[in-house]
């Protein structure tokens, strides 16, 4: 159950309670509920959100302090109405060292699994069994033996500096970005980074987070010049982008050169009797400020025509298990690993420059790396050999 679902349903106790009705209320348009079941929700307000929680949860229970056993114990004998004896009685019958499937001095029968498990130990065992009997290979992914990795590093990672601290009730929101439209593969299927953002981060923080190859190319010819390159990533010539969250376009003008992207897509819409759309500023956005629809795809665009569907998949409380550096914020937990092009000549390094109309290379285009395409193409004085167009070449793979 996603912290959404939960706080649905506390929220529906909560009103049904003071109500004193059976009948969950659902028309709180700032408490998430589902449009389509365990699809998406109906747009909130995430401020709201953030604060009914804060009302509804008593601080404990989202406090970064570990709760004292002696006070857990206690408080759970005055909730259950049991006496101390009772709750310690309690402990030792239900302790894991009580745990047992055989005799103490017997070990384990380990080979005979019931047909029908419920376990998922047990499950897991079976399958093996089956699996050695059939001795049918299951490869597992490399997508999938590692998509937890990242997000297990930041797990209770505490910040050097206490003032980096995560205050205690801060609010995290899981944000999937999905490859660009323009790579066919993958295009509505698979995320290419998830990131976690924080209630107080503005749209800008999560645009700048966001890693896209596009932003990383360098465009133009550099046969002539090849040292020059470098110098033009095109995040720097075309800074601006804009998000589509319900309705309103939030374009980042944070500098002075930013054109609004969205303007050629409103003007279109109002020559054909669309509604009006509504814009605002990125950089003066916060999260707090959103008001949007939990599992749903929304939009976001950068150099001019690179979309990615965005997609806010949960949003719930920290707590102490989480990342709480807040300099490490956005948080990225997952990021989709790509395949290196490796150079045509010495197939050992990433590609960093594609040919073409290249006389002196096998197939067109054809990609090297900088040391063989350095000394394969120039001669020791830097003097172009041949004919040939270079441009820069970004590996996907490059930033795995
Ligand atoms: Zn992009
Ligand atoms: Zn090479």
């Amino acid at each position: 159950m996603t912290s959404v679902d939960s706080f649905s349903q506390k929220e529906n106790m909560a009103a049904s309670n003071t109500a004193g009705c059976s009948t969950p209320s659902n028309d709180d348009n700032d408490v998430p509920t589902y449009e389509y079941i365990d699809i998406n929700t109906k747009p909130f307000h995430f401020g709201t959100f953030e604060n009914l929680w804060k009302e509804t949860l008593n601080p404990k229970y989202y406090s970064f302090h570990d709760v004292h056993q002696e006070t857990e114990d206690e408080e759970f004998g005055q909730e259950m109405g049991i006496p101390p004896e009772t709750v310690n009685e309690l402990k030792v019958i239900c302790s894991l060292d009580t745990l047992r499937c055989c005799p103490e001095n017997q070990p384990p029968v380990t080979d005979v699994v019931p047909a029908d498990p419920g376990l998922m130990t047990l499950r897991m065992r079976k399958r093996r069994q089956d699996y050695k009997q059939t001795l049918h290979r299951e490869f597992t992914c490399r997508q999938d033996l590692y998509a937890t990795e990242l997000e297990s590093l930041g797990i209770g990672k505490k910040p050097l500096n206490p003032e980096d601290m995560l205050p205690e009730g801060e609010m995290t929101i899981t944000v999937n970005v999905l490859f660009p439209l323009i790579v066919e593969r993958f295009k509505q299927v698979r995320a290419r980074q998830t990131l976690q953002v924080l209630m107080s981060h503005k749209l800008t923080q999560l645009r700048d987070a966001i890693c896209c190859l596009q932003d990383l190319q360098v465009s133009g010819e550099f046969s002539n010049t090849p040292d020059t390159a470098p110098e033009f990533i095109s995040k720097d010539l075309y800074k601006s982008a804009f998000f589509y969250l319900e309705g309103i376009f939030y374009n980042d003008m944070r500098y002075p050169e930013a054109s609004d992207l969205s303007q050629t897509i409103r003007e279109w819409a109002a020559s054909h009797n669309f509604p009006t759309f509504q814009t605002a500023k990125m950089e003066e956005t916060t999260f707090r400020d959103l008001k949007i629809k939990v599992g749903y795809p929304y939009l976001y665009c950068h150099q001019g025509d690179c979309e990615h569907v965005v997609i806010f998949t949960d949003i719930r409380l920290a707590h102490r298990d989480d990342c709480l550096d807040r300099k490490l914020y956005p948080l990225l937990t997952y990021k989709h690993r790509m395949i290196s092009r490796k150079c045509a000549i010495c197939n050992l390094y990433i590609s960093r420059w594609v040919t073409s109309n290249d006389s002196l290379a096998p197939t067109d285009p054809c990609l090297f790396c900088e040391a063989c395409f350095r000394t394969f193409h120039y001669d020791p004085q830097g003097n172009k050999l041949g004919q040939f167009l270079a441009f820069p070449y970004v590996d996907a793979g490059a930033f795995n």
